[in-house]
């Protein structure tokens, strides 16, 4: 039972000033594993005050400084490897081999590439006689969700620590414990005080406290669009700059040319991974009518191989959602898939047997889905595949740009000149073609509702800076 009821304020932990509780539960089986302090007004402000105050020593750190906390910061996070992918495993339900990779490694690889891009970052230009300096942008409010508890706290720490601002960070009541471990993890590299705090408790009391708070500079939100609209509301009041990483229903495009083995194989993994429950989720399916059927056959077969099963096995594929909402959720579009009129080919509603104890969902694919259909449409956030299909390439780009959101795609095929193509008239923040590994030094982040700004690299960093423009005679 993890029983951490305190908040990490001005570099130590502290006592809540309420005793009320939230209990955190572990979704493959529905127990509690632990119970953690819903957060109050007076807490946060309390954080606030810390990072306001240690913004006016650390922003004025040296590059160099930064660089070696960082790394520091890296190699204490490395420490704590398996108490990272053992807590992520228990509160999410992360199969434990995804909860190493990627979900531990990739919040890892953002401390290390934050510090790589200092090194050549230029804080200071030379524009005519003007002199321009990047400053950092001051207390930054993070609001993070469930689905990669360390990498999404982790992307924006980084990036906040490298420009020199100051952070609050709230995570999500469901997947609150891997972040507390990042609070242990500043304090092991000697942070200076109150470069980092945590506040937990809910969004409604601490989310809406660090939007509308007016000593907080920047909010940086990675979760729904419905509290990404509600947030940028907040903020305006104060005039606060609002980064938001939203939802996404994107797009994949299968090519006439490809090995229909390896492009299913592509397919499932970027759809079922973390039980669909990623924000760059491929979440439509888009197939050339020409082989269709064979797609869908070797898919058939090929689908049993993400073996369902409990989160602790080494070689479970797919976990529990993460709640009950989420279970249900999943559960209302695969309703709504069938009272559309799509075809039902695998899974459906329910569990998958033997699973019933957890928030698992049945691996699902409709074919025969056009793109005016909810499942084609709206995200989803589960193990739920729709394919459509097309006949020429513009109908494959018009279904894959026909929806709000605009964060991923991907392209799948073997003339590289084509799918360049294809994957250039995507209208979203980062496109992959083929099996390409994730490039910690590109930008993350959403066209149209996906988003507003850019996370990792240095795309990251620049996000937490303020442009000051110094003009001489
Ligand atoms: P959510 O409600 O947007 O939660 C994300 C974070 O925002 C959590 O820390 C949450 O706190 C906080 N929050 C809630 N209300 C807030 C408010 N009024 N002001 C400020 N912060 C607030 O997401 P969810 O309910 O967990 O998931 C719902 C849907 O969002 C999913 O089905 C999925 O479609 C989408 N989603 C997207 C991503 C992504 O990576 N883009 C990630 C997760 C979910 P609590 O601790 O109270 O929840
Ligand atoms: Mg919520």
């Amino acid at each position: 039972m993890l029983n951490r009821i305190q908040h990490f304020i001005n570099g130590e932990w502290v006592d809540s000033t309420d005793t009320e509780i939230i209990n955190v539960i572990n979704p493959a089986n529905k127990k509690v594993i632990g119970k953690i302090s819903d957060g109050t007004t007076e807490d946060l402000n309390r954080a606030v005050k810390a990072a306001k105050n240690a913004f006016l020593s650390f922003s004025k750190t040296t590059k160099k400084e930064r660089i070696t906390l960082l790394n520091q910061i890296a190699d204490e996070f490395e420490k704590r490897k398996k108490e990272i992918v053992d807590t992520i495993t228990l509160e999410l339900g992360s199969p434990i081999s995804n909860s190493y990779i990627p979900q531990f490694s990739m919040a890892l690889a953002h401390y290390r590439q934050a510090a790589k891009e200092l090194e050549d970052f230029e804080f200071v230009e030379y524009k005519n006689k003007a002199i321009v300096y990047k400053e950092p942008i001051g207390v930054s409010g993070l609001i993070t969700p469930w689905n990669f508890p360390a990498n999404q706290a982790s992307t924006k720490i980084a990036s906040a620590i490298a420009s020199g601002s100051t952070v609050v960070l709230k995570p999500a009541q469901l997947t609150p414990f891997t972040a507390m471990i990042i609070a242990d993890v500043f304090k092991a590299a000697g942070a200076p005080k109150g470069v980092f705090n945590l506040v937990n408790g809910s969004g409604k009391e601490i989310g809406n406290g660090i939007s509308s708070h007016p000593d907080i500079d920047f909010v940086s939100f990675t979760g729904s669009g419905a509290v990404g609209q509600k947030i940028t509301e907040n903020a305006a009041k104060t005039v606060k700059k609002v980064s938001l990483e939203l939802g996404g229903k994107s797009p994949l495009i299968v090519l006439k040319d490809c090995n229909i083995e390896k492009a299913v194989d592509i397919t499932l993994s970027k759809s079922l991974f973390n039980s669909g429950q990623v924000c760059t989720a491929a979440a439509k399916i888009i197939i050339p009518e020409a082989i269709h059927d064979d797609f869908v056959k070797v898919l058939k077969k090929r689908i049993s191989k993400f073996k369902i099963g409990d989160p602790q096995n080494q070689d479970t594929l797919i976990g529990p959602l993460v709640s009950e909402k989420q279970f249900n959720q999943v559960q209302k579009y695969i309703d709504t898939g069938i009272k559309e009129g799509a075809n039902l080919i695998i899974g459906g509603k329910g569990h998958p047997e033997g699973f019933e104890g957890g928030f698992y969902a049945r691996p699902t694919v409709f074919t025969n889905v056009n793109s005016n259909m909810s499942i084609a449409q709206e995200e989803i956030f589960g193990p739920v595949i729709p394919i459509l299909s097309y006949e020429d390439i513009p109908e494959a780009i018009k279904i894959a740009n026909d929806t709000i959101y605009g964060l991923a795609g991907y392209v799948i095929g073997n003339d590289k000149e084509l799918a360049q193509e294809t994957a250039i008239s995507i209208r979203a923040g980062r496109v992959t073609i083929n099996d390409a590994p994730e490039d910690y030094s590109a930008p993350f982040g959403g066209y149209k509702q996906s988003g507003v700004g850019r996370e990792w690299g240095k795309y990251g960093i620049e996000e937490y800076l303020e442009l000051k423009a110094i003009l001489t005679e």
